[in-house]
């Protein structure tokens, strides 16, 4: 189900990631651990009281060299764009300036709930000059203050309160949502076409769930799907929409909503650095994973070809080592019949169960053949395993201590698990649990 959307919106060093940070917690990113690829903090789940919802640092999306009041314009528009409640933050030691009145007439405009924030607020005194704020129009504001974490339960209160009532047609277990991922031009509009032309499958549209993006449905014999609407794919002409972290903002949000994942590359320009960026971000949610090389028909393509391109695909994407590569052109429509079934595949085994019975078997042979390591002098031993959960696929392993059970052996186990239950195109994770 489509989560509530809070974006921070404020001037430069009013502490807007500060709060960001403060609010999200410290995650743990997969993907920092993937050479070449960097956590944009822009976009990130966080949780108050019993409400999980998706946090953007507008701040964190640079919009060129534009003057100051041009970019503050964008991100103000981006968070009305993008945003179910909107905390508008300022600098309780500056006051109000010219940029802030500005900001304040667009996010006013916009009929979007807006908590006002005044941040930097560290001590009782100072919150006495919190009454110039009301002047923004924006009802009561909350003094706070990022750094020692003082007001933003109040904040936060206000915030939720502002939740709009989601509707819950995403629960639809029987239908299979994916997205489409990938640079500018690698073939993303291009290729939803192919598919929605192609023969017996029968299409209809969704009005958006989430505002003005819009999702298409589409039916091939007895199964149902659901594309979602992604950064470059229904272009609306705004200014914003050409930066990297707009669309890396965009797929972060399209990739949440997905079971599967294409990630496109375009076999005509070869991988480049922000493919792996945009492939690691489908990794790290967990979400299954089909590659797509798409404009093959540029390609003077032969067995060998398609060999060698896989090699370097699989070089460049080793935590990818679990997604099917389709090779396809959008424009010639040559091997698009290969797509949905790999779509398919990746989305069946992504959702599924093995019993425990089964599982123990084979974890009880992987054992047989691959004793248990020690570490100063202290054996790991393995109880049994079971399955808790799906999308993804994730284990408990029972042992004698958890820190025994190094990466290699945890490797080794799901790759056992893997020869024995596929789990092609779906990563699969794997956690040890202590008991005696
Ligand atoms: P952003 O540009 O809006 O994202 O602002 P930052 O979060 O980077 O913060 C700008 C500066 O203000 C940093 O030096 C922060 O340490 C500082 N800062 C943030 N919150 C507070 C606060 O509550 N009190 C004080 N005194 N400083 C803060
Ligand atoms: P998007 O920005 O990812 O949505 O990319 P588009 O679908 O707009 O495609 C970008 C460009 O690549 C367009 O000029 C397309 O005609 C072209 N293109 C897309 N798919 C193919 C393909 O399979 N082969 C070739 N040769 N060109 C393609």
């Amino acid at each position: 189900m489509r989560k509530s959307v809070v974006a921070i919106v404020g001037r430069p060093n009013v502490g807007k990631s500060t709060i960001f940070n403060r609010l999200v917690g410290e995650r743990i990113s997969i993907v920092e651990d993937i050479p070449g690829v960097t956590r944009d903090r822009i976009y990130s789940q966080a949780e108050w009281l019993n409400h999980t919802f998706n946090l953007i640092d507008t701040g964190g999306i640079e919009i060129g060299d534009e003057p100051l009041l041009v970019q503050m314009r964008q991100q103000a528009e981006i968070a009305i764009d993008e945003a179910d409640v909107i905390i508008f933050l300022l600098n309780g030691r500056e006051g109000i300036t010219a940029a802030d009145e500005e900001v304040a007439k667009l996010l006013y405009k916009s009929n979007k709930p807006v908590v006002l924030a005044v941040n930097k607020m560290d001590n009782p005194e100072m919150r006495e000059n919190i009454y110039e704020y009301y002047s923004l129009g924006f009802g009561e504001p909350f003094p706070i203050s990022g750094s020692h974490g003082l007001g933003l339960g109040d904040m936060l209160d206000d915030v939720v309160r502002h939740f709009p009532q989601l509707d819950e047609e995403e629960d639809d277990e029987e239908t299979i949502y994916f997205s489409l991922i990938g640079r500018p031009n690698v073939g993303k509009s291009s290729l939803v076409n192919a598919m929605l032309n192609e023969e017996r499958v029968i299409v209809s549209e969704i009005e958006g769930t989430t505002r003005d993006a819009v999702d298409t449905r589409l039916t091939k014999g007895d199964q149902d799907f659901v594309i979602i609407d992604t950064a470059g794919m229904r272009k609306r002409g705004k200014v914003y929409e050409a930066t990297e972290k707009y669309s890396v903002l965009r797929a972060l949000r399209a990739i949440e909503r997905s079971d599967v994942v294409l990630v496109l590359i375009d076999a005509e320009t070869g991988i480049r650095e922000q493919d792996k960026k945009i492939a690691g971000y489908a990794h790290e949610a967990g979400r299954a994973v089909v590659i797509v090389v798409n404009k093959w028909d540029t390609v003077n393509a032969g067995e060998k070809t398609m060999k060698e391109f896989e090699t370097n695909v699989r070089a460049h994407f080793q935590y990818l080592d679990y997604a099917p590569i389709v090779f396809l052109s959008a424009k010639t429509k040559k091997r698009l019949h290969t797509l949905i079934p790999a779509i398919t595949s990746a989305s069946e085994n992504h959702s599924k169960r093995i019993s425990t019975n089964v599982l123990n078997d084979v974890i009880m042979d992987a054992l047989a053949m691959n004793p248990t390591p020690t570490v100063k002098g202290r054996r790991l031993k393995v109880l049994y395993a079971t399955q808790v959960a799906v999308k993804p696929p994730t284990f408990v392993v029972f042992v004698n201590d958890p820190d025994l059970m190094h990466f290699s052996y945890r490797r080794f186990l799901e790759n056992k698990i893997r020869d024995a239950f596929g789990f092609v195109g779906t990563p699969i994770r794997i956690f040890a649990r202590r008991r005696q």
